[in-house]
């Protein structure tokens, strides 16, 4: 450690000394002894700039230290998550469908017009019910089945067979059958293959009908007004999110409802009827 210079020490005691004088003798003082205090102040500041470093060192010391537990623990986290991640990915692919395995409906089993809701779920698969999440409803998508006399079983059975022939990806949330009878296909929870870019957030609704001009006919109608009714009322969807798979892509599906805008206006009029009296019976319970 550098010593005190001499000058400075004499500087201090003459100012210690001054104390009882009056100002202008200080001054003076100040004054005869400024080269002495330009050398204290040289003094000090090479002595701080020591401390300085000292002090440096020891903070770089630490800082190192800390960097170390610092990379330590991101590394440790890191880890952590892909292993996570892993765990999760073997969850998935042993159980199937993943977590999605939820399979409660989520309206009421029987419809406003009588009908009973048969649940004949696919077997998850990956081309007709791969399981994945569907996290929002934002639509319906009506789609006619452009096969006609056949049964709503017989549709679904369709889409199971797909599991084996591998041949192509469809399904449907359900299908209406010419008896008014309502199959559930995929749970609401999950995505059908029915609706293109539009499967990810709507639940879609095949129809069989009888003949080439794919019109419904009044039993299937009926279903199908009192099922969208029920969906419109507990998704909370509006009339414009009633869509035909035409809206989506341009395909004439459903056909006789692409051919007759007045029948498809008519058909989401008498849906957004149905689901006013819905609210209505609520209200009164
Ligand atoms: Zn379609």
């Amino acid at each position: 450690m550098e010593e005190l210079p001499v000058i400075s020490v004499r500087f201090i005691e003459c100012i210690l000394a001054s104390e009882k004088q009056n100002i202008i003798g200080r001054i003076s003082h100040i004054m005869y002894y400024k080269e002495a205090l330009l050398n204290s102040i040289k003094y000090y500041y090479r002595k701080s700039v020591c401390m300085r470093k000292v002090l440096s060192k020891e903070e770089w010391l630490r800082k190192k230290r800390m960097k170390n537990y610092f990379m330590l623990g991101s590394s440790l986290a890191l880890l952590l998550v892909i292993i996570i991640l892993i765990i999760s990915l073997l969850a998935k692919l042993f159980t199937g469908a993943g977590t999605n395995t939820s399979e409660k409906p989520a309206i009421d089993e029987t419809l406003s017009n009588g009908k009973v809701i048969q649940q004949m779920l696919l077997t998850p698969n990956e081309y007709s019910r791969a399981g994945e999440q569907l996290n929002k409803v934002k639509g319906i998508v009506i789609h006619y089945t452009a096969n006609p006399g056949t049964s709503a079983e017989a549709n679904r059975n369709y889409f199971e067979s797909l599991a084996e022939k591998k041949t192509t990806y469809a399904s449907s949330h359900y299908v209406i059958g010419l008896e008014g009878e309502v199959v559930q296909c995929v749970p609401l929870n999950e995505i059908a293959y029915a609706s293109n870019e539009r499967n990810k957030d709507t639940i879609s609704i095949e129809c069989c009908h009888s003949d080439i001009t794919g019109k419904f006919n009044d039993t299937t109608y009926e279903s199908l007004i009192a099922l969208v009714a029920a969906l419109c009322n507990e998704y909370n969807i509006k009339e414009k999110n009633i869509i035909r798979h035409y809206d989506v892509t341009g395909k004439m599906c459903p056909l006789y409802y692409v051919e007759h805008e007045d029948e498809w206006e008519k058909l989401k009029d008498d849906v957004m009827e149905k689901v006013k009296e819905l609210k209505q019976q609520e209200s009164e319970s």
